[in-house]
């Protein structure tokens, strides 16, 4: 695997993690990272939580230290952006000009948040997180006593009203369901992140839209389609993301809800590879294609990536996992549910101390657990084992997790 070119476009989580993974995996030729932010890569993380608290520097979040690329021979071009995957000339075109050859390429361009499609969106004021650059933007905005409004209650949202507050900021959050993250975790546990957003003093629209910004240059209020306006000193919108495919759109690679892969990462264009948030990928688990936009996910799928583009991959089987800290409770999820599945409670909600399971056909298919980490990594295994599992031992505390299997 000597004197070839392998281009990574996208320098973040997965970028980041396929890069060392191909050094460490013993790829010796030439190595080209390429990323549009101007920074090297980092953890988002922190972005919701300890860095926009300023209880952390932006140098903990970095994937690596800042002398590793050169160390590892990783010729980094950041603060670049690709245009372009050629696949008939096998070229990368870079928006400064200059083009890279490359032999095999692996597309890491995430996702972007979604802008809120209304009058006002673009005041002043108006702000939403996905980069360092983006937090900087909204501490800049923190002081005890002013009031945001948070357009959206996604994890993000969720995170940013959490930090807000403990902050001694006055936070109101629109919202269009009647509770949080209801799709991804079911209506009992988003009515539980509801209460504890309520405890901490969260002032909640729900079952509301943002129909309109306002303000003369400054964004000054948001008015909702119910008919209220709500006063403010800055607006977080936090309505989801999408990902980043255009790089490929000239090459005729397979796009689907994100970039489609197989579970060796490839794409449907030969020498083009996909990881991380911007793939829609084959997972063998669930039967079918998912994307999962995930710290842990990035970090595994770009190393999984590597390993494929050096003809040693093993299929990706890794049960998608992620947390969430908000106040003083950790929240984690795992696995992957569509919301038709029978639900089994295992502790008490109302504590705010339970693992929650999905079963389809008698299989837990994901979980999601609010201040039970130990707990949640034991589910991980029956997902992934997937065998059958009784609800009354999965409900029953004195069961040990790790053996609810049916006899
Ligand atoms: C604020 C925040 C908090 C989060 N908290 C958590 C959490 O608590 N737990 C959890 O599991 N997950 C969390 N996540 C999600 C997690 O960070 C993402 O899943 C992860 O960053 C995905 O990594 P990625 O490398 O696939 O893509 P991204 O991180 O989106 O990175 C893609 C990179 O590609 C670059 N790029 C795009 N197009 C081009 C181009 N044409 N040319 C060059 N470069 C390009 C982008 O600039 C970007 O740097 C959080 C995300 C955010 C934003």
């Amino acid at each position: 695997v000597t004197a070839r070119t392998f281009v990574i476009v996208g320098a973040s989580l997965a970028g980041a993690s396929a890069a060392a993974t191909l050094r460490e995996e013993g790829f010796e030729g030439r190595l080209v990272l390429v990323g549009e932010e101007s920074q090297p890569p980092y953890e988002r993380p922190p972005l919701s939580k300890e860095y926009l608290r300023g209880e952390q520097p932006f140098e903990k979040a970095l994937v690596h230290p800042l002398d590793f690329y050169e160390a590892q021979g990783i010729e980094t071009r950041f603060g670049v952006r690709a245009n372009r995957v050629d696949p008939s000339e096998r070229v990368i075109e870079l928006e400064e000009g200059g083009r890279i050859q490359y032999d095999k390429v692996l597309v890491a361009t995430g996702s972007r948040n979604r802008r809120l499609p209304v009058p006002g969106a673009h005041l002043e004021g108006v702000l939403d997180l996905r980069t360092v650059a983006d937090a900087d933007r909204i501490r800049a905005e923190v002081a005890p006593g002013r009031r945001a409004v948070l357009a959206g209650m996604g994890f993000i949202g969720a995170e940013v009203a959490a930090s807000l507050r403990q902050m001694g900021l006055e936070v109101a959050v629109v919202q269009r369901g009647e509770v949080p993250l209801s799709r991804v975790l079911g209506t009992e546990v988003g009515r539980i992140l509801a209460d504890i957003h309520r405890d901490h003093g969260v002032e909640m629209h729900f079952g509301e839209r943002v129909s309109a910004l306002e303000g003369s240059q400054r964004v000054e209020a948001v008015r909702t389609a119910g008919g209220q306006t709500l006063l403010c000193d800055f607006v977080v919108t936090g309505v989801g993301v999408e990902p980043v495919t255009e790089v490929v759109a000239e090459a005729e690679v397979e796009v689907e809800d994100g970039i489609v892969v197989d579970e060796l990462s490839r794409t449907s264009v030969e020498h083009i590879y996909a990881a991380g948030d911007v793939t829609s990928h084959h997972h063998p688990l669930f039967g079918r294609r998912i994307r999962v936009e995930h710290w842990n996910h990035a970090i595994k799928h770009g190393a999984a990536a590597a390993r494929s583009m050096l003809g040693k991959g093993t299929p990706y089987t890794e049960v998608p996992w992620f947390w969430s800290d908000q106040y003083d409770h950790n929240l984690q999820y795992a696995g992957h549910h569509t919301g038709e599945e029978e639900m089994v409670v295992r502790g008490s909600l109302e504590d705010r101390s339970f693992v929650v399971f999905f079963l389809r056909q008698g299989r837990v298919v994901a979980a999601a657990a609010l201040n039970r980490a130990r707990e949640l990594r034991r589910a991980m295994e029956l997902i992934r084992v997937g065998v059958p599992a009784d609800a009354h031992l999965l409900r029953d505390e004195g069961v040990d997790l790790r053996a609810p299997a049916k006899p």
